[in-house]
């Protein structure tokens, strides 16, 4: 077989090489959602297209990572934040929008960024580590790589681990106790620094919410044992699929044998899109009959207005 080998950008090489297996926790969980998506993202490499929603979380991450990298004593100015989204925006999943629906896409941004440092300058202390990469030997020729978004130094002296997330909707205490990644990111720290962190978080900066958790509410053996389930079944080449409601929306469903969808229900997109359009023709036209008698009443009654587009 082949062993799936992934580069310092996560990006996928499958290697004739029957021993090593490098795995992260966006591949764990690719796998464990459908063994077969991920043959054909890792393993396959078969094409896909990013889509607006990752091009705008990674312009997010790309800004918060520069912000934070500053490690100034004082919090850098919001300016700074913003200046960093525009150097870092990833135009590519937006290819072929409207620019006033990336225009809409870009100020949102900016909104959730403005109100990331809206909440952190007040607290502001300077990062130990910001994409701290790692590599954990899990021994048995597997390897969990990764890294960190943000490592920050506690009151108490100890870590403090953040993922930044760009979900809409925060997840629960519940969920991000028994979250893989901040599981993976405990060992990585103690592996990295040579203690475990006081607490693991994932910051949803788009609601505005930190969700942390205790080390103590931690599982990592339990996810050492899922990683390794998973590599076990990686080798084996079980690469089953596991249909779900979320089908319609995978990049390789156009290959998948037991799709039988269209896709994303085009016709109900259109429909939103159709009725934000028509409020906003509706807006547009209101305005320009305030516009019109505004000229009329200093121009006179008979007045007309013509302008060439
Ligand atoms: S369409 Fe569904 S079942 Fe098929 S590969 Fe994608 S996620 Fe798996």
């Amino acid at each position: 077989m082949t062993s799936t080998v992934v580069d310092h950008q996560g990006q996928g090489v499958c290697k004739p090489d029957p021993t090593g297996l490098r795995l992260s926790f966006s591949r764990v969980d690719t796998y464990r959602s459908c063994p077969l998506k991920f043959r054909f993202a890792y393993v396959d490499e078969l094409p896909s297209q990013p889509g607006p929603h990752l091009s705008w979380g990674s312009s997010i991450h790309a800004a918060l990572e520069a912000w934070w990298d500053q490690k100034l004593p004082q919090p850098p100015p919001e300016s700074s934040l913003l200046q960093a989204l525009y150097d870092h925006w990833d135009d590519e999943g937006f290819a072929g929008m409207a620019r006033d629906e990336k225009i809409t896409w870009y100020r949102h941004a900016q909104d959730v960024l403005r109100r990331h440092h809206a909440r952190y300058a007040p607290v502001y202390v300077p990062a130990v580590a910001t994409e701290q990469w790692f590599e954990l030997d899990l021994g048995n020729d597997v390897t969990v790589v990764g890294s960190i978004d943000h490592v920050q130094r506690t009151p108490s002296g100890g870590l403090g681990i953040v993922d930044w997330k760009t979900n809409r909707k925060a997840k629960t205490r519940q969920q991000v106790s028994g979250s893989l990644q901040l599981a993976i990111y405990t060992l990585a720290a103690a592996q990295l620094w040579g203690t475990e962190p006081d607490w693991v978080a994932l910051d949803f900066v788009v609601p505005g919410l930190r969700v942390q958790v205790d080390r103590a509410d931690i599982d990592t053996a339990q996810a050492l044992a899922d990683i390794r389930e998973v590599a076990t079944d990686i080798r084996a080449e079980r690469f089953e699929p596991t249909p779900t409601a979320l089908c319609p929306w995978c990049d390789w469903r156009a290959a998948c044998p037991v799709f039988e969808g269209e896709g994303p229900d085009v016709t109900a997109v259109a429909v939103v899109e159709l009725q934000r359009l028509r409020r906003r023709s509706q807006r547009d036209q209101a305005r320009i009959a305030q516009l019109e008698q505004l000229v009329r009443d200093r121009l006179g009654q008979d007045a007309t207005v013509e302008i060439a587009g």
